[in-house]
């Protein structure tokens, strides 16, 4: 097809002539019988293969005894054996003795802490069962998993946009100040899900400092992606939030999540979570109840495989060589086929597992749709909101990790085509 500027620019009859041609390739694409998925942020096959080793740095012969002299075997060691402490520790940028180390997802605990809440409180304050109304911010677009628990208990999600800087601080503090019902906010502060984005020193420095009418509020600071550079020498680096809390004087104001879900194994890594001594001492209260204990085997497989930080952060670099081309192939692509157009924007992230991508207002839905028709299947349109609504239908989240990189070059293609030929029909109407 010929190249071309603007397509707002165009006329009606070179917008028509264009849409037969855009009608002929995507039939083409159709023909393919493509069976193709960008839905989910999943490591591809050869990342995982990258911690097979896992499974003979605790085979059968090997000491099962932590460095502290647990049995890793048998019950016990509520909040994690030390060596994993140190390493997971050192992973979150956190003092050992503000961590504790859960089972093998952090949305698990994620959703422990809101369930918590809901039925015994936060440090002595009236559980939120008891309330008539909890409300909650969420940055978007954002992750959906995170809205996908709060829709569960029933709290109202306000939104929040975010900037290249992260959430808009202004609106957050003025919210957090003036309406105790709300609680929490969500918060994926390096390389999120699913712009990309890193909270620049501001942002850090205003969340740490917020003023929330709510004595039980907490920032559920969800830390996924903070190892996970795309390279060895442009890497985002974030003002450390536990102690800026502190140093602001509001120490038990968050709550940080993280684990090895993309760093070892999604089925089976270690989730931890760090925070203040006082709501440490808050939480086991209820996890003694709960469990005499995480999972330490795998504890102690991921310390004897990775030793400590360095060969973690060796580790990554090996995940980043194998989804750094994936990330700069559809960028690429992108900018091969979009460019100068005026019909979409994307993010290019030096980080995390998403690009984010904008269409005309109006268009994410049919181009989800008209991806799948042809045997792509996308993140649903919205999904990167609230109750899987998009206000402007404009948001679509691209996964490039999991495809192999043939497989996703024709897959972002036929998503150009996709977003050119719904483009051209909308600005038709
Ligand atoms: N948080 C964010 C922002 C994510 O993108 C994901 C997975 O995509 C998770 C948490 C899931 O974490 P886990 O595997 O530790 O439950």
């Amino acid at each position: 097809e010929m190249r071309m500027g603007r397509y707002e620019d165009l006329s009606v009859e070179e917008l028509e002539s264009l849409r037969k041609e855009l009608k002929q390739s995507y039939r083409e694409y159709q023909n393919m019988d493509l069976n193709l998925d960008m839905s989910r942020g999943k490591p591809s096959l050869d990342q995982l293969d990258l911690s097979n080793g896992m499974m003979d740095a605790l085979n059968s012969e090997a000491d099962m005894y932590s460095s502290d002299g647990f049995d890793v075997r048998n019950y016990g060691v509520l909040g994690g054996i030390a060596e994993a402490k140190e390493l997971l520790s050192d992973m979150m940028e956190n003092n050992p003795d503000n961590i504790i180390i859960f089972g093998n997802s952090s949305l698990n605990v994620m959703y422990d802490s809101i369930s918590r809440s809901y039925s015994h409180g936060v440090m002595g304050n009236t559980p939120w069962c008891k309330l008539d109304k909890i409300k909650w911010l969420c940055p978007v677009p954002g992750y959906d998993r995170h809205f996908a628990i709060t829709e569960y208990f029933g709290i109202e999600m306000i939104n929040v946009p975010m900037t290249e800087k992260g959430p808009d601080m202004d609106i957050v503090e003025e919210l957090v100040a003036s309406d105790e019902s709300i609680k929490g906010i969500w918060c994926v502060p390096k390389y999120s899900n699913p712009q990309g984005y890193s909270y620049s020193d501001e942002t850090v420095r205003r969340f740490a400092r917020l003023k929330p009418a709510a004595k039980d509020f907490r920032i559920y600071w969800d830390n996924a992606y903070g190892m996970h550079h795309l390279y060895d020498h442009d890497q985002d680096y974030l003002i450390e939030i536990l102690a800026e809390c502190k140093r602001a004087g509001n120490p038990d104001l968050v709550y940080k999540f993280a684990s090895t879900s993309k760093i070892s194994f999604p089925g089976s890594g270690i989730a931890s979570m760090a925070t203040s001594l006082n709501n440490l001492e808050d939480i086991k209260k209820q996890m003694q109840y709960q469990t005499i204990g995480h999972d330490k085997v795998n504890q102690l497989r991921h310390v004897r495989f990775f030793e400590d930080i360095h060969g973690m952060v060796k580790h990554m670099m090996k995940h980043a060589d194998i989804i750094r081309p994936k990330f700069e192939m559809v960028e690429s692509v992108f900018e091969k086929n979009l460019n100068g157009l005026d019909i979409g924007s994307w993010t290019n992230p030096k980080g995390g597992y998403f690009i984010s991508f904008e269409t005309l207002p109006g268009c994410a839905k049919e181009v989800v749709d008209k991806c799948k028709k042809a045997g792509v299947k996308l993140t649903s349109a919205g999904a990167t909101f609230p109750y899987g609504k998009d206000p402007e239908d404009s948001n679509i989240r691209i996964a490039p990790t999991y495809p192999p990189l043939e497989d996703l070059r024709i897959a972002t293609e036929l998503f150009c085509l996709c977003v050119k030929l719904i483009s051209v029909e909308k600005l038709l109407k």
